[in-house]
């Protein structure tokens, strides 16, 4: 009884293994023909300001994809899928010409667009961006990469050297989700950042918990001694906020100052 529940367990384990399988193909052969479709994948905007002054220096874009039959699929579930099935390079160029474009229709003063790293193994990258920001129209300096380090840098003189060249072109980079997975210390060393986000997972419990405190202390250090302006992200409460301006935080983002949204209800709130 006890060999067949356990052999239960394990084709029960191999068909739900099959069953994701199947649905991650799927989504990433839907997420081609959203690609071709073009109204399927939008943009939503999130607010990063200036802990001094309170000013909006900047927004964030997210992609956001509106499936036919499964309705919203959040990022977190189709970005590794694209990244897996190659969709990611077009879809990555695509946020990036929308971003730009909003950024210089709306006269925003800084726009942040994700880039996977997969995108940085491809050098022509850097020739696609220029002729993205000269059809929008975008000075380059108003332009910032957000980069997740992950497991897909495998060749960190490639992308370093792509990355560099942006950096020539006057664009900005940031290392994001700074703190957690493999963002690490040995990458801040070696990448030319301009910015790092502290995830969220620092800022989450601030008040409650002396050794996120510290440890989000020592991250402002580090970053005022790298020459680097430190965001921090997921800010949902005013008690985070008073103690993060307190400790000498530079920016901030999160749902107390707006959760992601269009451009147009992003203007309505900052009008009223
Ligand atoms: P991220 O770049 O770290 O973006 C921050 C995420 O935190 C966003 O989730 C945002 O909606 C959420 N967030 C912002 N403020 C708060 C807050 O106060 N509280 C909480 N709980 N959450 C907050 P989202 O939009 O679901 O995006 C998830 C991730 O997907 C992003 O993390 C980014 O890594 C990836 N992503 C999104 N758009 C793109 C893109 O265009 N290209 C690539 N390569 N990745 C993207
Ligand atoms: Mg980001
Ligand atoms: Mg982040
Ligand atoms: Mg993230």
């Amino acid at each position: 009884r006890a060999k067949a529940s356990l052999l239960e367990k394990i084709c029960f384990y191999t068909a739900s293994m099959d069953e994701q399988a199947r649905d991650r193909r799927d989504l990433g052969a839907d997420m081609w023909t959203a690609l071709e479709a073009g109204d399927q994948f939008f943009l939503h905007y999130q607010e990063q300001l200036d802990v001094v002054t309170g000013a909006i220096c900047g927004y964030e874009a997210l992609l956001r994809w509106q499936h036919p039959t499964r309705g919203l699929v959040s990022p977190a579930a189709f970005i590794p899928i694209a990244e897996s099935c190659g969709a990611i390079m077009p879809l990555g160029d695509w946020v990036l010409e929308k971003a730009c474009q909003a950024a210089a229709d709306q006269d925003l003063p800084r726009i942040a667009v994700n880039v996977s790293p997969l995108q940085l193994g491809d050098v022509s990258l850097v020739d696609r961006l220029r002729a993205i920001l000269l059809r929008a129209g975008l000075s380059p300096a108003r332009l910032e990469l957000e980069i997740t380090e992950s497991a897909v840098i495998n060749d960190r003189e490639r992308a370093l050297h792509i990355l560099r060249q942006i950096k020539a072109m006057g664009v900005a980079i940031a290392i994001d989700d700074f703190g957690t997975g493999y963002s690490s210390l040995e990458t801040l060393r070696l990448f030319p950042f301009d910015r790092l986000k502290l995830d969220r997972s620092f800022t989450k419990d601030l008040e409650r918990d002396p050794k996120a405190q510290a440890f989000v202390e020592a991250m402002l250090m580090l970053g005022r001694s790298l020459r680097m302006t430190v965001l921090a992200e997921g800010v949902e409460r005013q008690t985070q906020m008073a103690l993060l301006a307190r400790i000498g935080c530079g920016e901030v983002q999160g749902f107390l100052f707006g959760k992601p949204r269009s451009l147009e209800q992003a203007s309505l709130a900052t009008a009223s």
